[in-house]
């Protein structure tokens, strides 16, 4: 398979990092075969809390006190990933902390 030069539209090799064509780089410009038009996104930098949020889900189901503290702590984290899994930390918390009253 090939890929095309964005300059010129040139076909070309996979491997190729400049267009042989018009010499373009082709640095950066991403494979066709591992992302596909609209579905590519440049990677964001941001501190995920992926610690807490691993700790979160593990305290929620373990001790569900300890998992609301975490759930509030990312909650209040200024990382959208943060306070997705806070979120959801929260509702396994709640969830559990209801069923073991039940049993
Ligand atoms: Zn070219």
């Amino acid at each position: 398979m090939s890929k095309f030069c964005p300059k010129c539209g040139e076909e070309l090799v996979d491997s190729a990092r400049f267009c042989k064509n018009c010499g373009a780089s082709l640095e950066g410009i991403p494979n066709p075969h591992q992302t596909t038009a609209g579905e590519y996104r440049v990677p964001v930098v941001e501190d995920d809390h992926k610690i807490a949020v691993i700790a979160g889900y593990v305290l929620a189901i373990l001790l569900p006190l300890f998992g609301f503290i975490v759930g509030i702590y990312l909650l209040t984290r200024n990382s959208q990933n943060a306070r997705k899994h806070g979120k959801y930390v929260m509702i396994v918390a709640a969830v559990l902390w209801i069923i073991s009253f039940l049993l």
